[in-house]
């Protein structure tokens, strides 16, 4: 056997995640134009979101923080305080968003978890994404579980070295080639990236040409167990 561990990540590859950010902003820009203000570029909206990780990290917090922050900056400052206190039910409304799961992911993790160890590795906010695994009906199938800052070589190496698993047995699978693919191909590991059209633009980067030998693509997470017994 090749495999000692294989690992998935969460948002956007086991449940729907993006969507709730569309949504989020939607409801934003409905806000903003309900209180008669023009509504603020996409691009602005990346750019602080982008700006504010290093203070809040990835998750739903620096999200809302980071619309407040928008708001406030494009009214200079005359946004009404009622409009900031929807964007905060706003957030709650979205920590507690019901989890849905991809298709097929309930039945592919189960099986795959009586022939792998499995961990999760996500990055966001602790409590969330220990409140969504709970929802999600699938902590039993995961052997040990990651909740990590960011998805960088650095990340995956430590996790490594606890797990006592070397790079060359080991496989990440998920939507982000920023996040999942690129740092663990990096460090010799097997990645699968499972893509899905609503990717955050931040999370995109380039495949290097010609794509590594150890990187597999599929459109569906049904195929993992074919694909995973082709590893070994
Ligand atoms: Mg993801």
């Amino acid at each position: 056997m090749l495999i000692d561990l294989v690992a998935f990540d969460a948002d956007d590859t086991l449940w729907h995640n993006e969507s709730l950010y569309t949504n989020g902003r939607q409801r934003f820009r409905a806000l903003m134009q309900v209180h008669g203000f023009e509504t603020p570029p996409e691009e602005l909206l990346d750019e602080i979101e982008i700006q504010n990780i290093p203070y809040y990290g990835y998750g739903v917090n620096g999200f809302v923080f980071s619309l407040i922050e928008t708001a406030i900056r494009v009214t200079d400052g005359t946004i009404p305080s009622g409009a900031l206190l929807d964007l905060v039910q706003l957030s709650k409304d979205m920590l507690s968003a019901e989890v849905q799961l991809f298709d097929g992911v309930q039945e592919t993790v189960a099986r795959l978890s009586s022939q792998y160890p499995l961990m999760l590795i996500t990055k966001g906010d602790l409590r969330h994404q220990q409140s969504k695994l709970q929802r999600s009906g699938l902590e039993e199938y995961f052997r040990f579980i990651e909740i990590v800052s960011s998805k960088d070589a650095g990340t995956y190496a430590r996790i490594l070295e606890d797990a006592g698993v070397s790079a060359e047995r080991f496989v990440m699978i998920g939507n982000s080639l920023r996040s999942d693919i690129l740092p663990v191909l990096e460090l010799g590991g097997w990645a699968v990236h499972i893509p899905d059209p609503l990717t955050w633009s931040h999370e995109i980067v380039g495949l290097p040409d010609p794509a590594p030998e150890r990187f597999f693509e599929t459109a569906h997470i049904t195929d993992l167990p074919s694909l995973l017994e082709r590893l070994g």
